[in-house]
């Protein structure tokens, strides 16, 4: 799809979906984009489950993408598993061009401790970017209250990849509190990440990833650096007018 189509797309969905709920704006997306819309969903926060239960309810085909850097938590695969079983969840597992013995050969060994953001880069980055050189619509949970450098997320962005196509990006629960979340999950009787029970509100790599305090959801993720983002989320350049749905009412 052309970048003028995208453009223009992202308009009209700014004003039509205005205010509307999650679902209505997934429900838009398998509609307008079909197998080239898909959903992040890192099974380490509620936020891409509860994407993916709207998704399953309503019986919309939208893959999941999995980005599987090698070094995720036991927990985080199981659930993955159980719930592409239970709900016959198309999921499209990503994998880092290089294993995780490659990396430590051609890089050294704990590459995470010296240069995080090189190591995020070449396990999670790049390739997310590939994956999306082959979409037109990523639809991401950020939320505005995990944290500062998500504070300023829309629900309907228009963004361009370094290749210099179009993207819209969707962030359908751009709006929400981590409380609505979390009441979501209870009502539904949602499985989730058992590691939030044990004081991590953010879950990523073993390594990187620590329980945290306080109301800074990122603020577990690799301690002792200046570094709260992977980069999944800033390697790709707004180009929309920032346009405010406004908050979603529940
Ligand atoms: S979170 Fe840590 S181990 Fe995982 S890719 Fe980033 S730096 Fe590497």
């Amino acid at each position: 799809m052309a970048d003028l189509d995208l453009a223009a797309i992202h308009r009209q969905a700014a004003q039509e979906l205005a205010g509307a709920p999650a679902e209505e704006i997934l429900g838009w997306a398998a509609d307008t984009f079909g197998s080239r819309a898909a959903i992040s969903c890192s099974f380490g926060g509620p936020g891409g489950i509860v994407l993916a239960h709207m998704a399953h309810q309503r019986g919309l085909r939208l893959p999941l993408i999995f980005i599987d850097t090698g070094f995720l938590f036991p927990e985080t695969y199981q659930l993955k598993e159980e719930l592409e079983s239970r709900w016959g969840l198309l999921v499209r597992t990503v994998h880092p061009s290089l294993s995780p013995d490659e990396q430590a050969s051609r890089y050294g060994d704990r590459l995470w401790e010296r240069d995080p953001d090189r190591c995020c880069f070449l396990r999670k980055v790049q390739p997310m970017a590939k994956i999306l050189e082959g979409l037109d619509c990523w639809i991401t949970p950020l939320r505005r209250d995990q944290g500062p450098s998500r504070a300023s997320v829309e629900p309907i962005e228009l963004h361009r990849l370094a290749s210099g196509r179009a993207l819209l990006k969707l962030n359908p629960l751009a709006h929400w509190t981590r409380q609505r979340l979390w009441n979501y999950v209870a009502r539904h009787k949602l499985p989730y990440n058992p590691l939030l029970d044990r004081g991590f509100k953010s879950i990523g790599c073993v390594q990187c990833t620590a329980p945290a305090y306080g109301d800074n959801e990122r603020a577990g993720r690799w301690q002792g650096h200046a570094k709260s983002e992977c980069g999944l989320h800033t390697f790709t350049q707004v180009v929309s007018e920032r346009r405010g749905l406004g908050p979603l009412s529940e």
